[in-house]
């Protein structure tokens, strides 16, 4: 058994003077940067019925890309340049898409963002450029700044390459091995195969209004009123990026970061003035950062500092999170926005909407239930609003603070704070990839239970050993040695 077992790492200080255990992380990896790479591991795997893990970044907040005694297959070098085609038909498609950028499984958002700089393109990928684009991301859905306005990344991919748990290497698209293509766009990474490719759609680039703004406030319960009466008008005008207030308790910071490709500048300024007035009326309000600007394209909002400021602090922190998909619904009444304030007034971590449902996209028609090109994601992000998050961290080198008990009664709260808001959107989901690790209804939450029933045939027959699996991924098995160090909490973990 090796729950409680850490290294005590820190992002400062590097490893401390102590005795660093292996924990989670695999007793093997493969640096695999081809193809054959990744097959051969496979059927090494397969040969030896290793159980497999995926890792490319490292990102999973849910630990999905490690897993005691695996065996895994490291994807972060495999990542040559993206590259565009013109004019692309997926293969067996009768005819072309569209501009599209092809990346392979170790890129990141980074590279992919510079890469189209001054293509006169852009694309989808994730508002942190950290996360990798054709792994975790697209697996479980894939949102980003723009994603209001260009739909998800499930959305916009056009074709996948995967070599399957057995080794085959299969190219899926909305023509060809449809149920491999479903199951690779939302049904979550490290379950179906592992992603060699992805083309995905490149739209033509443009400006953007932007805007950033921060202040602490002293009435809580009133800023969150401001930010969820006009939640729905500032969605339907198509603001991507994320607003939220960051505690309950006077003094927590209102922060506002948005990117509009509809609205020009001055339209912008007009539509914040409900909320900018309100906060400049405060006593104090000469502490507000207040910034409008025009970003000339993807590349530069991108790397805003404030996007980066926000962001990159919570790449290599110990950080866990619980996430609800907000319905539009819920903000269409007087009652229903009163519900909401007191849902967020009832979790003591603050919280961050981030506004990535495709609210300003129109999902084809092959996309739509039972169409060709149809995604496993939770159907919640097509009438939902916000892809609301709490979250909290710890320092992995205090001693006090990993002991297997202090994590279980955060992983608890983390989770707990959320069912007030659960409890207002019966029948809504969660974004897989930024959520509860012990999410109470992940079946529901993460892709509805028919999505979930194609998913599970699917995975049956591709992986009947069930060799590659995660943590609440399709198949997964609780108690499955990788999970040992997995806490139980809310009656959800290994029963040992
Ligand atoms: C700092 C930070 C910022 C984030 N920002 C965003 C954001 O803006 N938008 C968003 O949608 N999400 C965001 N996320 C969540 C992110 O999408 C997920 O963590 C995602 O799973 C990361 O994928 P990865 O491949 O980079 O990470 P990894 O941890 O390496 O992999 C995640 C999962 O995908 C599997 N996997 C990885 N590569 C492959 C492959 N080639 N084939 C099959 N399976 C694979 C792994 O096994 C694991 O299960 C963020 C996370 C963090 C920590």
């Amino acid at each position: 058994m090796k729950r409680g077992q850490k290294c005590t790492l820190t992002a400062t200080e590097g490893v401390r003077n102590d005795t660093c255990f292996q924990g989670t992380v695999p007793d093997y990896y493969v640096d695999a940067q081809s193809v054959e790479d990744i097959q051969k591991s496979l059927r090494f795997a397969q040969q030896h019925k290793l159980p497999i893990t995926v890792k490319n970044t490292g990102h999973d907040y849910r630990g999905g890309s490690a897993g005691v005694n695996t065996f895994a297959i490291w994807t972060h070098n495999f990542a040559p340049d993206p590259v565009i085609t013109e004019n692309f038909t997926p293969d067996g498609c009768p005819g072309p898409v569209g501009p599209v950028v092809t990346y392979h499984a170790g890129q990141i958002g980074t590279h992919l963002y510079s890469s189209l700089q001054g293509t006169g393109y852009m694309s989808v990928a994730g508002s942190c450029s950290t996360v990798g684009p054709s792994g975790g991301w697209v697996a479980g859905g894939g949102h980003g700044i723009f994603a209001p306005s260009f739909g998800l990344g499930v959305d916009n991919a056009q074709q996948m390459k995967v070599v399957l748990p057995n080794g085959t290497y299969v190219t899926a698209n909305r023509c060809q091995n449809q149920d491999i293509f479903f199951a690779l766009r939302g049904g979550g990474g490290g379950t179906f195969g592992v992603v060699t490719e992805t083309t995905t759609l490149l739209h033509k680039d443009q400006e953007f209004s932007f805007v950033f703004l921060q202040m602490p406030v002293q009435d809580v319960r009133a800023a969150n009123e401001i930010l969820v009466a006009n939640a729905e008008r500032w969605s339907d005008e198509g603001f991507g990026g994320l607003y939220g207030v960051t505690g309950i308790e006077p003094g927590s910071n209102i922060i506002f970061l948005g990117y509009n490709a509809n609205l020009n500048l001055n339209e912008t300024k007009a539509t914040l003035k409900p909320l900018t007035d309100y906060l400049q009326s405060l006593p104090g309000s000469e502490s507000m950062l207040l910034e409008f600007k025009t970003q000339p394209n993807q590349y530069a909002a991108q790397n805003d500092p404030a996007l980066l400021a926000l962001l990159l602090p919570e790449a290599g922190v110990s950080l866990t999170r619980s996430s609800r998909l907000v319905p539009k619904k819920n903000f269409q009444t007087a009652d229903g926005q009163k519900a909401i304030v007191d849902a967020l007034m009832a979790n003591k971590f603050g919280w961050g909407a981030v506004i990535a449902s495709p609210t300003n996209y129109t999902l084809a028609e092959s996309d739509q239930p039972g169409g060709p090109g149809e995604a496993s994601v939770s159907p919640a992000w097509r009438d939902s609003m916000w892809h609301l998050t709490y979250g909290t961290n710890w320092d992995p080198a205090d001693p006090v603070a990993t002991s297997p008990e202090a994590l279980a009664t955060m992983f608890q709260e983390i989770s707990e704070a959320m069912d007030p808001m659960r409890a207002i959107t019966p029948g809504a989901g969660a974004y897989q990839n930024e959520a509860d690790v012990y999410e109470p209804d992940a079946i529901g939450s993460f892709w509805g239970e028919k999505n979930y029933a194609r998913l599970l045939a699917i995975k049956k027959q591709l992986d009947p050993d069930n060799l590659m699996s995660c943590w609440n991924c399709i198949g997964w098995d609780v108690n499955d040695e990788r999970h040992e160090c997995y806490l139980n909490v809310r009656g959800i973990g290994p029963s040992n």
